[in-house]
């Protein structure tokens, strides 16, 4: 399983949640050259260890188990990994 960032991140950018994350599965990060141009941020579901501490920081309530991810916003699980294929050029 894997935590999934929805819609709600879209322009939102605050970033509370990469603070958090301890295995830094959350991109782009300000840091990072695709910030600039991405319209929210990503997990990476190979790393992602579900620990749940992203959900409890967002203040979109944007991040959300998998499992539990609302009908609507499905197809932002692969949303969130496809960033990370495109990332390795995949
Ligand atoms: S997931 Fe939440 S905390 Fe992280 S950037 Fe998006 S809205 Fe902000
Ligand atoms: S659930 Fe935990 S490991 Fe997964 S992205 Fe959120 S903070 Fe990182």
């Amino acid at each position: 399983m894997t935590h999934v960032i929805a819609a709600p991140c879209i322009g939102d950018k605050t970033c509370a949640c990469v603070a958090v994350c301890p295995v830094d599965s959350i991109h782009p990060t300000p840091e990072e050259a695709a910030f600039e141009y991405e319209e929210m941020l990503y997990i990476d579901p190979e790393s992602c260890i579900d620990c749940g501490l992203c959900v409890d920081e967002c203040p979109k309530n944007a991040v959300f188990p998998d499992d539990e991810l609302p009908d609507k916003w499905k197809p932002y699980r692969q949303r969130n990994s496809e960033y990370f294929k495109r990332l390795l050029g995949g």
